[in-house]
């Protein structure tokens, strides 16, 4: 309904929970460094509709007022399966 809902990611770390919007990254090694340490951990398939919500307080814009919504990280969307993390 918004013009500023974004698509879900494709990909999540199962390691850092980092995402990734490329479809070519998946099974790849994630490499962010969130907290000084290259991540080891690769990034696992969740390009289907199903493994993803839209995040109810934000409304899918991944932010709230003119800060990064804290519920989904600036995503605008929610894993619906806690396997990933
Ligand atoms: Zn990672
Ligand atoms: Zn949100």
């Amino acid at each position: 309904m918004s013009d500023a809902k974004k698509a879900h990611p494709v990909g999540v770390c199962k390691i850092c929970g980092g995402i990734t919007y490329s479809i070519e990254l998946i099974n790849q090694r994630c490499g962010r460094s969130p907290h000084g340490r290259r991540c080891s951990g690769k990034f696992a398939n969740a390009s289907r509709d199903s493994d993803w919500k839209a995040c109810e307080p934000c409304d899918g814009t991944g932010k709230l007022d003119s800060a990064q919504c804290v519920y989904c990280r600036g995503i605008g969307w929610n894993l619906t399966k806690p396997w990933i993390i």
